[in-house]
């Protein structure tokens, strides 16, 4: 695919990258990184002062097509990465985009402690509740009793709810929604870039490859649809098996460059905050 130099998308999108990307069909990734992409526009700050960084997989795959700072790191790693850039230039704007096992299996450490320092990050989690890149594992989102490579006779384990996770922790901003509902997570993604300390998006995202043909929603259409019927807005009663949808915390806590920038001035230091 050519992209036009007169198009948006040239402005944010690297056109010398092969297009389509590595997302099949139906994926969400691609709309959430659109999303991305609007919400940062909409900010209004120089490509320069805006940092991507991933850890591994589908959705680590990001940051290879937009024209930003990038890092594509380990897995499970990029909020430590992330922690490091924000440490070293604390103006830039650091958003961190993880899937749900890179995020919560091995990065949960991670995630909890970003969390506990309220570190001035933006952290979106596409939770599609399945490992897609390798293969159909099931990760810690993943739903009791689907069906996945490694739980072909059901998942026994109970699903781990990220957004409560991320408030206990200590997240001040704590967003949810779907790749359904783009416009919502565009503008939540807006707030939390203008959220001082660490923000938690989470954003349930369809694979309808690894996780839709295994479970029972056979097109990715009956997925999107699934995602669309399964969350709540905030303020309405959510029944049993629904997930609540909407900005969940919203509070103001010095961040942890603030108290940094504290101390080392304190000391007689000097911090560029
Ligand atoms: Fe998206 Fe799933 Fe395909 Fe990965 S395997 S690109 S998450 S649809
Ligand atoms: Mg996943």
């Amino acid at each position: 695919m050519v992209i036009a130099e007169t198009s948006s998308e040239y402005t944010y999108l690297r056109s010398n990258k092969k297009f389509p990307s590595v997302w099949c069909s139906g994926c969400g990734a691609g709309i959430i990184l659109g999303t991305i992409i609007r919400a940062i526009e909409r900010f209004g700050v120089s490509k320069d002062d805006v940092t991507l960084v991933s850890g591994i997989g589908c959705t680590a795959r990001m940051p290879a097509y937009v024209d930003f700072n990038t890092l594509h790191t380990t897995h499970g790693r990029a909020l430590a990465f992330a922690t490091g850039i924000k440490l070293a230039k604390p103006r830039m704007n650091v958003i961190v985009v993880m899937g749900d096992g890179d995020a919560l299996a091995i990065g949960g450490n991670h995630f909890i402690h970003a969390a506990r320092r309220n570190m001035d990050l933006v952290a979106i989690v596409a939770n599609n509740s399945i490992y897609g890149m390798t293969g159909g594992q099931f990760s810690p989102t993943t739903p009791t009793g689907d069906l996945g490579t490694t739980n072909p006779y059901g998942n026994i384990e109970q699903s781990l709810d990220l957004c409560k996770l991320a408030e206990v922790a200590g997240a001040t901003f704590v967003a949810r929604t779907t790749a359904y509902h783009v416009f919502e997570l565009e503008n939540f993604i807006l707030q939390a870039l203008n959220h001082v300390g660490f923000s938690v998006i989470e954003a349930l995202s369809p694979c309808p490859t690894e996780y839709g043909r295994r479970n029972q929603f056979k097109t990715p259409v009956k997925l999107m649809e699934h995602l669309r019927s399964l969350t709540v807005p905030t303020g309405k009663e959510t029944p049993p098996g629904k997930l609540s949808r909407g900005v969940l915390v919203n509070r103001k806590q010095s961040s942890y460059i603030q108290r940094y920038a504290e101390l080392v001035e304190s000391v007689g230091g000097h911090f560029h905050a």
